[in-house]
């Protein structure tokens, strides 16, 4: 038998974590029981989030969205604020399993499981989102990107939980992609995924940009050359093409059961060709 513990409070979530400090927080499930089954199973015990209230729902404050950790990604696509605010974020959400993983997972197992395919990663990456962490004993925020700092590995210590992931409202893009390759268009970890989002003017010509890729890197990978790449310049063949070969030489991808390290390599500089005339007002 396995033994789950379902707190409703966070008060309750310390406590529970107090007397089993090496008890083991879920909140979908979706990552944790397919990783862990069946061995970690019996170990347990379990801490179920889904009902902690605390840690579910996006609120804004003047300057900021807060999306609390056990938001199920099927809320977040929802959310009419994510879809105002932060589009890409939302899109990428989409993209994830099928409506059965989207409905149980959270945005918090995403930035928790911190895979270099996890697809909230390069968005959040983008909108420099932070996250908060909560323990008995205090509180801390740092830049997401601080927060992964490998495959599967985190900043995360024992005793502390994930609370919120807060992203600033002032992001200032007007131009939003993210596109994912994976072995089929549904139900499929990605290959490779970019996100990119810029501020450009009325004739394409970029102010800003910034892009993101998943599984071509331990962790996301992001590049300030690659970025400024693209400043006062419009998104045509040219600027792409120096853009492409900025990633090729950047990326760290693995060859797995989905693809090989060059195929990997070759989709994300494929990935930004995608964007010739983009960005422009129609
Ligand atoms: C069939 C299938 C398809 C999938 N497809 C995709 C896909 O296309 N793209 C993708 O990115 N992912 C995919 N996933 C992976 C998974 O669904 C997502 O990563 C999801 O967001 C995980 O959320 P969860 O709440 O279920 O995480 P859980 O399994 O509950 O937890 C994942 C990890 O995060 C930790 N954790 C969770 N919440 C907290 C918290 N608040 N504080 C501290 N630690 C916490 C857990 O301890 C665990 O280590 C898929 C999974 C399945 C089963």
């Amino acid at each position: 038998m396995v033994d789950v513990r379902v707190p409703s409070s966070l008060d309750e979530v310390f406590r529970l974590l107090r007397e089993e400090p090496s008890a083991r927080l879920f909140a979908g499930g979706t990552d944790v029981m397919v990783r862990s089954f069946p061995d970690t199973l019996r170990r347990g015990p379990f801490l179920c989030l889904e009902r902690v209230e605390e840690l579910r729902g996006v609120n804004e404050s003047a300057t900021e969205v807060r999306i609390g950790a056990a938001t199920r990604l099927s809320e977040l696509i929802a959310s009419p604020l994510v879809a105002d605010r932060f589009p890409l974020l939302r899109e990428a959400a989409r993209h994830i399993g099928a409506p059965a993983v989207r409905n149980m997972g959270t945005l918090g197992g995403n930035v928790c499981t911190a895979s270099p395919a996890g697809d909230t990663l390069p968005p959040l990456y983008i909108l420099d989102a932070d996250v908060e962490l909560r323990s008995l004993t205090g509180q801390r925020r740092m830049p997401i990107s601080a927060f992964i700092t490998g495959p599967g590995l985190t900043q995360l210590e024992e005793g502390e939980v994930l609370c919120a992931v807060v992203i600033g409202k002032a992001q200032g893009f007007n131009f939003h992609h993210f596109e994912k390759v994976g072995q089929r268009k549904a139900m499929a970890i990605s290959i490779a995924s970019l996100a990119f989002a810029a501020r450009t003017g009325g004739d394409g010509t970029v102010v800003k940009a910034r892009c993101a890729f998943g599984s071509v890197a331990p962790t996301v990978f992001t590049s300030r050359v690659l970025d400024d790449t693209f400043s006062g310049k419009t998104l045509d063949r040219d600027v792409l093409e120096r853009a492409a070969a900025i990633i090729r030489e950047g990326v760290d991808p693995i060859s797995d059961i989905r693809a090989s390290m060059e195929y990997r390599r070759q989709v994300a500089a494929n990935l930004i060709m995608r964007l010739e005339g983009a960005g422009k007002d129609r």
